[in-house]
């Protein structure tokens, strides 16, 4: 059986107006395409960045922004239907006049694709507007709160309106929210960082029993937790807190670290829930497909993948296994292991790694250790580390048919997984049965990539 890519395109989405780019997808037997983000971009917008980006050296990429990279702005793809948002205190861009003709061929373009028989799905855009809307930079900070009801109801406007606009969409690839899962100081996605604490954030957690200060002192207790690794406490919690029962009173010893735990899932569920069955309501043929991370990473980041089954079409686990940059299994792993054995005197490599691998039940094999992870990985870690991620994230998920995990290369300035690895990760699905997953991203797919994917998608 075939293992298909669902294959993500980033702007300039205008590749998607190239017709050898849909006869190439057709030659290797890929039927699926998502749009990520439906943005075009406008040379007369106000944030100008630069298209392709550097890593997206694909020919089509270059060639639809006209053979020489450009400082563009991506900007709204269609003019929004106004009545849809009204009330909301978050509200689209307008189509500028001159990019009427360009959404119309975009329009045209995702109409033949479907009439060819290609299946489209399209991310929202509640990311691209939390980061500064399409060219918008002046909402930025009025838009941070994961808890506000309208980022909820503008993404099911917004499904709406883009549903309304290209009646083709299939589905909606909802990406987030996650609360930070990195214990490195600095990092980006640092999790003793992360603090909102507005009125909605207070609400949801009165919803709970306790206030948004039982949040913050959970996760300082965590953090507590984490600066008391001797040897001896490693030793005993490997011997004596296993199971079920045993790993519960780990969080009932300082009853804030589960508030805190409970509040993220709160928070994560709420939301999601939300927007899958406001667009459910409005459309009941559209397929939301939602995300998250590794199933070893998942609960710190609030998503519990059984629950959300209950209200998703698709779940999409993020197979990111790269090192450096963010977002990546291996970096994070690196990065735990290296901060354990700081904060922690006299805390051994080899017991931080057996803390790590034992708190995330996760293994990491014994010929492929965290200070090698910068480096090409021996088959043991696709075997044990990928096949356990794998297996555990299709059971969550509910099985092949409702499984569609991301899969990339590299993310900000990351080491990138070679062609060998990604054939050994597609590989391991394939072995597990899975028959589709998404791949991002098309724009910086080089040819020896194009080989591994082919070779999967034309079984
Ligand atoms: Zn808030």
């Amino acid at each position: 059986m075939a293992l298909k890519p669902v294959m993500l395109v980033r702007p300039p989405i205008e590749i998607l107006f190239d017709d050898g780019f849909w006869d190439e997808l057709e030659e290797a037997g890929i039927n699926e395409v998502g749009i990520q983000w439906l943005a075009l971009l406008d040379a007369k917008g106000d944030s100008p960045n630069r298209y392709p980006q550097p890593e997206d050296t694909h020919p089509r990429g270059l060639a639809a922004v006209g053979g020489e990279p450009v400082d563009w702005t991506p900007g709204p793809a269609y003019a929004p239907n106004r009545d849809l948002y009204d009330g909301l205190s978050y509200q689209p861009q307008d189509l500028p006049d001159h990019m009427v003709g360009l959404s119309t061929k975009l329009k045209l373009a995702i109409e033949n694709a479907t009439q060819r028989g290609f299946t489209i799905w399209t991310m929202d855009d509640k990311g691209y507007f939390l980061s500064g809307g399409f060219g918008d930079g002046t909402r930025k900070a009025a838009l941070t709160c994961v808890n506000d009801p309208d980022l909820v109801g503008y993404g099911i406007q917004r499904a709406r309106d883009t549903a309304a606009n290209f009646p083709g969409i299939h589905g909606i690839i909802l990406d987030g929210p996650d609360f930070k899962w990195e214990i490195k100081p600095g990092h980006r996605d640092d999790l003793f960082l992360e603090e909102c604490g507005c009125r909605h954030c207070q609400r949801v957690a009165e919803s709970l029993g306790f206030g948004y200060d039982r949040v913050l002192e959970g996760r300082d207790a965590f953090k507590t937790k984490l600066q008391e690794l001797s040897n001896e406490a490693v030793e005993d919690f490997l011997a004596n807190r296993a199971g079920l029962f045993g790993s519960m009173d780990w969080w009932l010893e300082d009853p804030a670290l589960a508030d805190w735990m409970r509040y993220k899932a709160a928070v994560v569920e709420q939301h999601v829930k939300a927007l899958c069955n406001g667009i459910h309501e409005y459309l009941p043929e559209m397929k939301v497909a939602t995300s998250s991370r590794m199933p070893s990473l998942a609960p710190l980041t609030g998503h519990n993948l059984r629950r959300k089954a209950a209200f998703n079409d698709f779940e999409m686990p993020k197979l990111y296994w790269w090192s450096g940059g963010v977002a990546g299994w291996r970096g994070t792993a690196m990065n735990w292991v290296d901060t354990l054995v700081d904060w922690n005197d006299g805390l051994s490599r080899e017991n931080a790694t057996a803390w790590f691998s034992a708190a995330f039940d996760i293994p990491i094999p014994a010929d492929y250790q965290t200070a090698d992870m910068a480096s090409e990985a021996p088959d043991s870690f696709f075997s044990e580390t990928v096949a356990d991620q794998i297996r555990k994230m299709l059971a969550n998920a509910g099985g092949p048919d409702r499984f569609m995990p991301w899969v990339g290369l590299e993310h900000f300035g990351s080491n990138w997984l070679t062609p060998s690895e990604l054939r050994r990760l597609l590989g391991q699905l394939e072995a597990q049965g899975a028959e589709r997953y998404s791949f991002f991203v098309y724009n910086e797919i080089k040819p020896d990539i194009w080989d591994v994917i082919t070779e999967f998608s034309k079984k």
